[in-house]
């Protein structure tokens, strides 16, 4: 069992700070996803933790022992990157055992532990293939079968099915879920790709110029987004975002918005809410209903076209020159059309302050 502790970690590129004090507690068995855009500082964690890269302060704990000082292969730690780097000239099996053979590991041993990994990711009737003979899906598995043959508990991925097509990806994906709950170590995945993260991790942790900007579970971030970054960065589509002013009317809390007038006195605000405060409403797609049985939230909007996508499709509608998605199912899409009122319930969806980009 693994557990990682990351205290305060910092990491500067020449005046660059790509670490900025970030701090991380993982619990043995866990699947971490880092998600962030490209140079928000995933990688450079990822190799923080891995001991690629020195830091300028911090503290680095595996199960409870610090491991800062301590060399990468003293740390007994499965990596995975995008590039497999395979060894073209040696067949798979010759790839999964060179890194044991080069550690002196025992022949039966090296042997036994080829055979479980090939084992574990189907790899068995390729074993006496080159990398050449092998599909880009199945030279994955060997990379990934590379760090299983460690025997360890903790695994670091950074992007590694972003040389993939979508279809192999998901597939991969699939697998890459399904080797977690059989092997029940801890996992912690880089990725920019927000439906890897939401559908591969327990936790995500939101990254953003150097911070952690949330961690949590996906449901929590994508239910409860901290912040218009994290609201913004996770769901396809994105949550509609609508600028408002707060109205504050014995004891009633209302929102004016464009196309409307929202009671959101049902709102779970976190601080008791200030009148004429600027805000931005946050509405996922399938939070908002056609008609006027949602809840107290009301707007109304005109409909631009439909994107049937099978199970449901997207009324884009636009309200005060602002653009909108509404989930709706396919039957009722078809009947729709002009100016339509919108409803929503208020305890459910999203407040931020404008200016700070925080949640209310
Ligand atoms: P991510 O993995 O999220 O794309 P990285 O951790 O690779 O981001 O990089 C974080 C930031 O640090 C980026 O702005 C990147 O340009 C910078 N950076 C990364 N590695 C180096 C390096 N070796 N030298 C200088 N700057 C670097």
């Amino acid at each position: 069992m693994t557990t990682v502790q990351l205290n305060k970690l910092s990491r500067y590129y020449g005046t660059y700070h790509a670490l900025r004090d970030v701090s991380l507690s993982v619990q043995s068995g866990e699947f971490i996803v880092l998600l962030g855009p490209s140079g928000c500082g995933k990688s450079t964690l990822l190799s923080a933790i891995a001991g690629l890269d020195d830091l300028q302060g911090g503290q680095v704990l595996l199960d409870n022992q610090d491991v800062t000082k301590q060399e990468p292969s003293r740390r007994n730690i499965g990596m995975v990157f995008q590039s497999y780097a395979l060894y073209p000239t040696m067949t798979a099996r010759q790839n999964l055992s060179f890194g044991l053979e080069v550690a002196r590991t025992p022949k039966a041993e090296i042997n036994q532990r080829v055979e479980w990994a090939a084992q574990v990711l189907q790899l068995t009737p390729l074993l006496n293939r080159k990398p050449g003979q092998l599909s880009g899906g199945q030279r994955q598995r060997v990379a990934i079968g590379r760090a299983l043959v460690r025997k360890s508990n903790l695994f670091l991925f950074d992007e590694p099915l972003s040389n993939l097509d979508a279809k192999l990806r998901t597939e991969m994906r699939v697998e890459i879920k399904a080797l977690h709950e059989r092997l029940g170590a801890t996992f912690i995945y880089v990725t920019h790709d927000q439906i890897e993260a939401m559908t591969l991790a327990s936790k995500i942790a939101v990254m953003r110029s150097g911070v952690i900007e949330q961690f949590g579970p996906p449901e929590e971030l994508y239910d409860r987004p901290a912040s218009l970054f994290v609201a913004d960065f996770l769901g396809s589509p994105s949550m509609n975002q609508l600028a408002g002013e707060l109205r504050v009317e014995d004891g009633r809390v209302f929102v004016e918005h464009a196309g409307g007038r929202s009671e959101v006195t049902g709102y779970p605000f976190a601080a008791l809410p200030k009148d004429g405060l600027e805000v931005v409403l946050g509405l996922r797609p399938e939070q908002l209903s056609i008609g006027e049985g949602g809840g107290a939230g009301r707007l109304t909007v005109r409909l631009l076209l439909i994107e049937p996508l099978g199970a449901d499709s997207l009324a884009w509608c636009e309200v005060g020159g602002q653009r909108m998605s509404v989930r709706v199912p396919p039957a009722l899409a078809r009947s729709l059309s002009g100016e339509l009122p919108v409803s929503f319930a208020p305890a459910t969806v999203s407040l931020f302050d404008k200016t700070i980009g925080h949640r209310l």
